[in-house]
């Protein structure tokens, strides 16, 4: 019978969720993507980032070293808060799902794959 080499999965391809735990900031402190707030549409990459105030993110906690540090940001105008607590999560709510989009089809793939190397033995 021939030998059929089987290719493992390489260490990047078992990455297929990201380790952050917001999906809104990626654990920066500030919105990854502020185009997608409601009214996005309009930001500009000259514009003062936006800040994360997704509940329970710790993101911009971290970044800022606390709220004074966030304040000084927001004084300072290096920051906006123009996003809701809301919209901050439901941007969190919708990245997530794709990623479990994603990574179901990741897994069908390793299993099909997985399954013709097992018949082609
Ligand atoms: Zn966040």
């Amino acid at each position: 019978m021939p030998y059929k080499p089987f290719k493992l999965p390489q260490p990047k391809d078992r990455e297929i969720i990201p380790s952050y735990k917001c999906f809104c900031c990626h654990d920066t402190g500030l919105v990854a993507v502020p185009q997608d707030l409601p009214g996005g549409e309009h930001y500009q990459s000259t514009d003062p980032s936006v800040l994360c105030v997704r509940p329970y993110c710790q993101g911009a906690d971290t970044y800022y070293g606390g709220l004074s540090g966030i304040s000084a940001a927001l004084q300072e105008g290096r920051v906006a808060d123009c996003a809701t607590a809301q919209e901050c999560q439901d941007l969190h709510d919708r990245e997530l799902a794709d990623w479990h989009s994603t990574a179901r089809n990741k897994i069908a793939q390793i299993n099909a794959a997985l399954d013709s190397n097992f018949f082609a033995l």
